[in-house]
């Protein structure tokens, strides 16, 4: 006899780190290996060559294992590819959630948005969604809707609209937590979405800091839904992926400036850290059956709730840079990566 299959209550989360290449004006020290395709290697920057050379010891090595890891040679579609099964579950009325994680300039919005030869995840999962309503043999209609916002200091904003006012959560009955006025398009390709992108990336907030000229201090998230009409069981299936490029993970205190920017950094650290304790329910869920979730703490968890919850997927891009002056932020981004498994 045939079981039926167990239906899966708990969410899935995959960790993918990615490190970028050296880049000229660093002039530092490339301090991250990628061993193999899940393990990735931090040297201490504090001891020079010349010391390890002498000792000949490894010791002062930190070894991290991933499920997937990519090094400065990787493209894009390496990465895309290891994820893109959580992708495709969309067309099938799954939700699912890809984050990227990493401190200012170590290539998250390489990663989610990329550019015209190495498109990022945002891109790429687009094609793949119309790459399959192309091929799909069933007489099922589809529509893509997207839309795409930021939440700065806790104030959810338009990316899509010129000059955004403050937007607000609502609970609706049946479609659950809705960001209200929030534009959505209907989408019919994956060709005109980086411009869109690149058009919203420009309207997002960012502020002077020490660390960056251009630091990135609000959470971008594109929202793609799906859905699909099936024509013989007049039903109809709704899934959503959340693709969100955070805010730097770099701590408030270490930027060293008062006012208003260190408010911007409370405020995103309340997000990054309720998604963290957000992201370690869900393990915990995964290990030992239920536990809470802290959905509520923050607007970022509000909306990417259904995304976080149920039989939802979740993944975790941690993207890191090689450079020695970055090792701090390095092993910060990697340590919470971890602990997030
Ligand atoms: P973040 O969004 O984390 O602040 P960015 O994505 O803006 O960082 O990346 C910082 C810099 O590094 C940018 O100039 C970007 O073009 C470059 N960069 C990041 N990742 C890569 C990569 N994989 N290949 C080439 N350049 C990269
Ligand atoms: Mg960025």
């Amino acid at each position: 006899s045939i079981r039926a299959p167990v239906a899966k209550k708990t969410t899935t989360l995959t960790v993918a780190v990615k490190c970028r290449p050296l880049m000229e004006k660093e002039r530092g020290r490339d301090i991250v290996r990628v061993n193999n395709s899940k393990e990735l290697i931090v040297l201490d920057p504090d001891l020079s060559k010349d010391y390890l050379d002498r000792i000949q010891n490894r010791t002062k090595e930190k070894k991290y294992c991933f499920d997937h890891a990519f090094g400065p040679e990787s493209t894009n579609k390496n990465v895309y590819r290891s994820i893109s099964s959580v992708i495709s579950g969309v067309v099938h009325g799954l939700n699912a959630t890809v984050f990227a994680y990493g401190s200012t300039g170590s290539g998250k919005t390489y990663t989610m948005v990329g550019t015209r030869s190495d498109p990022g995840l945002m891109v790429l999962s687009l094609n793949t969604i119309f790459d399959m309503i192309k091929c799909d043999k069933s007489s099922d209609d589809f529509e893509v809707t997207c839309s795409y916002l930021e939440v700065y200091n806790e104030v959810i904003y338009d990316l899509l609209e010129k000059s955004s006012g403050h937007l607000e959560l609502r609970e609706d009955p049946e479609q659950g937590i809705v960001v209200a006025g929030l534009r959505s398009i209907k989408v019919y390709s994956a060709d005109r979405i980086l411009e869109l992108l690149n058009l919203g990336n420009g309207r997002r907030k960012t502020e002077s800091t020490e660390m960056n000229s251009t630091s990135s201090r609000s959470h971008a998230v594109l929202e793609i839904a799906v859905k699909r009409r099936q024509k013989n069981q007049n039903q109809v299936m709704r899934g959503k992926l959340a693709l969100v490029d955070l805010a730097g993970s770099e701590r408030a205190a270490e930027t060293n400036n008062g006012g208003q920017k260190l408010r911007d950094g409370a405020n995103i650290n309340r997000s990054l850290l309720a998604l963290a304790n957000c992201i370690n329910a869900l393990g915990k869920q995964h290990k030992k059956g239920l536990a809470y979730v802290p959905y509520r703490n923050s607007k970022l968890t509000r909306i990417l709730k259904d995304g976080l919850s149920g039989n939802s997927q979740t993944v975790m891009v941690a993207t890191v840079s090689p450079a020695d002056t970055q090792y701090h932020h390095t092993v910060n981004t990697l340590k919470y990566a971890d602990r997030a498994k």
